[in-house]
């Protein structure tokens, strides 16, 4: 991007004079930082400019990728690798007196999603723009993001994470295109020329703003857009005089705004707020309206629609893209329903990605009918044809209409609305969909054979390898060459050198040195020294019942009492390492994580076993924090209740980075092992079959595992006793009783035998170097198949129909 590092150097200098107003001399590292991201986003500009002509020109077909959440992190590092500018602004700025990695540090995380789900939608807009695909994002600009968490006194405390503090230099703000969302009001029905027409009065009107960043695709050439959306209010100041009104007019403000306000930090719990249903709204009506925007410039008949635009819903957060559509069709263009409907459902797809019953979402019927009242009477529409169609289809069985039906008692089943209303519907591992065809989604699956499909997730091999892991990316390129970036399945190269002694030495050379770059950072920021030369056993992921982290902790409770009993034992140093938010509403999950600070405690002070045993709970995990941890990760922990994990995406990110999955057969654990096989992983635990037969008879008998194994209850047993932890009586007795009252819905105990004797093997299969990294190299090897490169490729020609 810049001719030579001299001439970067001089720009540079310029513009810190032009943007501050500073000489060097007197820059800190923020402002280095703000004038390097502002000179990459302009630099950008020209690309991003030349690419929607492109596309307009060219009239290609666009896919608008909606999504409650995008969980990006920082865009420095990795717009100036995509750029291919990384190493020449590095040695620009260190001649300047200046280290990348820190002014890196200065950026905050755009953290505007949970977990997984939102991480997603991060890599793929990555891969879309990577590979020249004509693919945007259309989300929320959220003032707030997740969370902050600090850990106090073990306990987690959430703090807003108000990461526009210092501005955003990656958006720009398109006041030009901005469109106006309409809430409550109510509908008049009148008959005009022997139609219908319905027009809604006394509505609220909202103004959605966009701001868009720019996405630079690998090469720097190709730069889609991630168009996030706030809430601003329209009443101007000439509509306000006296005091009272200057009140009322701030009370607007500050409830019209509140609609862009925050992210819900659940990710799986139904959220059931007035507010939330209001943002799913904005993100759905002014993301359509904008696309409906460009279509028009393209001045094709409406029919043509889905031959130019594909609209994805990434769960189903932005289903009411489904009646918005149409609404516009009907109110404002002006079709009749039918010709409305097919358009509709041949533009809209839809991917699933939880069978948890308590994430399917649901709206009471008296809400959606309040704040959208005309789109509540599309849904009805909609589901009264639907469900006079299947009565037609199954007569004489009422209950799989009822079961069917969008409508059910007072509430809105989205899930079923997503899926009527939409051509495509996908899981996201091959065992996850094949859970939604043969359970979950059966009578659908039945109905509409055709549009269930299956599309692994994936990870962006950019972020969570090249930037993330430097060193492992540049050894890859030496031993292969580097096509590898542009086809990650190319990696499958270093596989006739897993038994060379050099390579692994150097694969071994390089996990080491980020084991002792992650030793400081923890050492920096809890102040607890770390053995380098440990095994680094990882468990990084959300807070929740199901991924297990509770399994986890009290095997580390069952190894301590053991070194206590045993202080000889012959056992591979172990640091476990943990990071994970817990939703500020989940009760039980944040016991756990007091729980797990509390055996950190005392394991790390204990001079007799600290040795041997180390236990890291790491505050706030993000994907900053990420990408500094798993490159230093021997064991990746995949251990959720078969069944329970749609795909996971932190097992991809582990794999990528050599180490090895301790896991079920869950989620894309079971594509892993399908390509690596029983000698690279480390499997353990009931299979998902025996998890659903299990469910389908009211679960296994907990207390039968609680008093025939003595390792269990003895675990167990110093949640609610002092025995070799300081736990007071009764302390845990919540922990407790959820797994023995609720009859352990999450398999922990059941799997609990299984686990200790897998951990058991991995203490084994150390201590044998050369096979660890051969494992290693197998596991890297592989890991190209998921990438979501491949991913959106799939999605490219096999949902969406775009060409690259
Ligand atoms: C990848 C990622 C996740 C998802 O991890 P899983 O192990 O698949 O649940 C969550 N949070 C962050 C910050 C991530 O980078």
């Amino acid at each position: 991007m810049f001719s030579n590092k001299e001439a970067f150097k001089q720009l540079f200098q310029e513009n810190l004079v032009s943007k501050l107003g500073k000489p060097m001399k007197e820059a800190h590292k923020g402002d280095i930082y703000t004038v390097l991201s502002s000179m990459i986003r302009e630099y950008a500009g020209e690309n991003w400019a030349d690419t929607n002509q492109y596309f307009q020109s060219n009239q290609e077909k666009q896919v608008y990728y909606f999504s409650m959440e995008f969980l990006i992190g920082r865009l420095l590092g990795n717009n100036l690798l995509n750029l291919g500018a990384l190493e020449l602004v590095r040695e620009g700025l260190k001649e300047l007196g200046w280290d990348l990695e820190e002014i890196e540090e200065e950026e905050s995380d755009a953290g505007l999603g949970n977990g997984g789900l939102g991480r997603l939608a991060a890599c793929f807009l990555d891969s879309l723009a990577s590979q020249r695909y004509a693919g945007h994002g259309c989300g929320i600009r959220y003032r707030y993001g997740l969370f902050e968490q600090k850990i106090v006194e073990g306990n987690q405390v959430e703090l807003p994470d108000y990461w526009l503090r210092n501005g955003n230099e990656w958006e720009v703000r398109r006041p030009d295109k901005k469109v106006e969302v309409r809430f409550w009001g109510n509908v008049e029905i009148r008959e005009e020329e022997k139609e219908l027409v319905f027009e809604t009065h006394n509505y609220e009107t909202v103004t959605a703003i966009p701001y868009d960043v720019p996405v630079i695709g690998y090469g720097g050439e190709h730069v889609n857009t991630l168009r996030i959306w706030s809430a601003e209010s329209t009443m101007d100041y000439t509509q306000i005089s006296g005091t009272n009104n200057y009140y009322k007019f701030l009370d607007y403000n500050r409830s019209v705004e509140s609609i862009s306000e925050f992210l819900y930090p659940d990710d799986s719990q139904y959220e059931g707020k007035l507010l939330r249903l209001k943002q799913q709204y904005f993100l759905c009506s002014a993301g359509l309206q904008s696309i409906l925007r460009t279509f028009e410039k393209l001045e094709l008949n409406i029919d043509h629609l889905p031959e130019k635009v594909a609209i994805h819903i990434n769960d189903t957060h932005p289903t009411l893209v489904i009646p918005e559509l149409m609404r516009i069709l009907i109110d404002v263009v002006g079709l009749g329903w039918a010709q409305a409907w097919d358009i509709t459902s041949r533009t809209v797809s839809y991917t699933n990605h939880t069978t948890l019953s308590e994430a399917l979402e649901k709206w009471p019927i008296s809400m959606v009918k309040e704040l959208l009242p005309r789109i509540y009477m599309i849904i009805e529409e909609i589901n009264k044809q639907f469900c006079g169609m299947l009565m037609k289809k199954y007569p004489g069985q009422p209950e799989i209409v009822a079961q069917m039906s969008i409508i059910d008692g007072q509430q809105l089943k989205m899930a079923n609305l997503a899926i009527v209303g939409s051509y495509s519907v996908n899981g996201v591992a091959a065992l996850h969909t094949d859970i939604l065809k043969k359970r979950e989604m059966k009578p659908f699956y039945n109905l509409y054979p055709h549009r269930f499909n299956n599309k692994t997730n994936g990870i962006t091999h950019r972020r969570w390898m090249m930037h993330a892991n430097p060193m492992l990316a540049e050894l890859i390129s030496e031993t292969i060459s580097t096509g590898w970036m542009n086809d990650p399945q190319e990696m499958t190269g270093i596989l006739k050198y897993s038994e060379d002694r050099g390579f692994q030495d150097r694969i071994h050379t390089i996990k080491q040195h980020n084991k002792l770059k992650l030793t400081s950072y923890i050492h920096e920021k809890q102040g607890i020294v770390v053995d380098p030369y440990s095994i680094f056993d990882i468990q990084v992921k959300r807070l929740h019942g199901y991924k297990r982290q509770l399994m986890n902790v009290l095997h580390i409770m069952y190894l301590y009492t053991q070194l206590k009993q045993t202080p000889s034992m012959d056992i591979i140093p172990r640091t476990f390492i943990f990071g994970a938010k817990a939703a500020p509403s989940y009760s039980l999950a944040k016991r756990i994580i007091k729980l797990i600070n509390v055996v950190a405690d005392q394991v790390n002070r204990d001079r007799e076993v600290n040795q041997k045993l180390q236990v890291i709970f790491l505050e706030n995990y993000s994907v900053s924090i990420a990408e500094k941890i798993i490159p230093a990760a021997d064991v990746s922990e995949q251990i959720s209740t078969a069944s329970k994990e749609a795909s996971g995406t932190g097992n991809m990110k582990f794999m990528m980075n050599g180490a090895l999955t301790l896991g079920t057969m869950d989620g894309a654990n079971v594509e892993m092992h399908e390509m690596i096989g029983d000698d690279n992983m480390f499997l353990f635990g009931l299979r998902s079959e025996q998890v659903l037969d299990y469910y389908q008879h009211g679960g296994y008998a907990v207390k039968d595992v609680y008093d025939n194994d003595a390792r269990v209850s003895e675990v167990m047993d110093q949640l609610v006793t002092s025995g070799y932890f300081c736990i007071n009586e009764h302390e845990f007795g919540d922990i407790f009783d959820s797994i023995m009252s609720t009859n352990d819905e999450y398999f922990v105990l059941k799997d609990f035998a299984s686990y200790i004797e897998t951990h058991k093997k991995i203490d084994i299969s150390y201590r044998n170097s050369k096979e660890w990294q051969r494992k290693s190299i197998v596991n890297i090897a592989h890991s190209g198949k998921f990438t979501s490169d491949y991913t959106i490729r799939k999605y490219a020609s096999e949902i969406w129909g775009i060409r690259n």
